[in-house]
């Protein structure tokens, strides 16, 4: 790969990219070339997007249903107070070209199901789950286990986060690493955890979570630096904890273990949960 993909705009606006060892125009221009699907332009979609735009990732998915409610500023801050009763894919893809034309946006304005999951994913090489429902964050996991495309995990409650990364880079000499399910093997049942709506959230604790997604998104597609794969970290705005607890792929998983039950995402009833974390 040749820095002479980027132009005089571009090494101008890369700069300081481009001016350090571990990533230099060579770095750049696999940013540039990178494509990365953010499902959920909400609170960790936000953040992630904005600094994924800005970085260069030349293809940025973005996935969400919903409209911009005047309840969601208070932490998804790449909608602004005019936005209220748009599409949140019409304003984070407004934003995005606004912040860096070199970004190539693409916006669906749908919810993930397991018969539209493979078309959307495909084409991208990094999913960032910015969800805020256990269906759409154990399809994700289920779709992305099975084709073998790297997920960053994001999760957020009251005042706690946790994020992770599954490479999904299974059968190599090493040890396989971990998904969601070898961790937690069933979504909850709906109704038995309260929602964002109930229970509230700190509105810059997205913004952290969000963050430390992107960052993990850029680390993998420069192929440098120590990924959060088979590590999860804690973090608790409260008292300032940042905790790592190492996770190990579990034999007895339902989609990644020895005897998967789950072969395809249409072995699973993805059904609508209240969340837990996200939003
Ligand atoms: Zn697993």
């Amino acid at each position: 790969m040749s820095d002479l993909r980027l132009d005089a705009t571009q090494l101008d606006r890369y700069s300081r990219h481009v001016i350090m060892d571990e990533i230099g125009p060579e770095g750049q221009s696999r940013l540039l070339e990178g494509r990365v699907l953010v499902v959920g332009a909400g609170g960790l979609g936000s953040p992630a997007i904005q600094y994924l735009a800005a970085a260069g990732i030349g293809r940025l998915g973005i996935v969400d249903d919903d409209v911009v409610e005047r309840s969601n500023l208070q932490r998804q801050i790449v909608h602004g107070d005019d936005d209220v009763g748009r599409p949140k894919v019409e304003s984070a893809a407004d934003y995005v070209e606004r912040l860096n034309p070199d970004i190539d946006v693409e916006t669906y304005e749908t919810r993930l199901t397991s018969d539209t999951v493979a078309d959307l994913v495909d084409g991208y090489d990094v999913v960032l789950d910015a969800s805020d429902n256990f269906a759409t964050r154990y399809l994700l996991n289920d779709h992305c286990v099975l084709s073998g495309t790297p997920l960053s995990h994001g999760a957020i409650y009251r005042f706690e986060g946790q994020v992770t990364t599954f490479t999904n880079d299974r059968g190599g000499d090493d040890e396989d690493p971990p998904c969601y399910r070898c961790l937690f093997p069933e979504a909850p049942e709906p109704g038995t955890v309260p929602d964002c709506a109930t229970t509230g959230v700190l509105g810059v604790l997205p913004g952290t979570v969000g963050c430390i997604q992107a960052t993990e998104v850029v680390k993998y597609l420069l192929g440098t630096g120590e990924l959060l794969e088979g590590r999860l970290l804690l973090y608790d705005a409260m008292d300032m904890g940042f905790e790592t607890v190492e996770m190990r792929s579990n034999p007895a998983c339902p989609v990644c273990g020895d005897e998967p039950e789950i072969e395809s995402v249409d072995d699973v009833a993805y059904e609508g949960t209240c969340s837990l974390t996200a939003d």
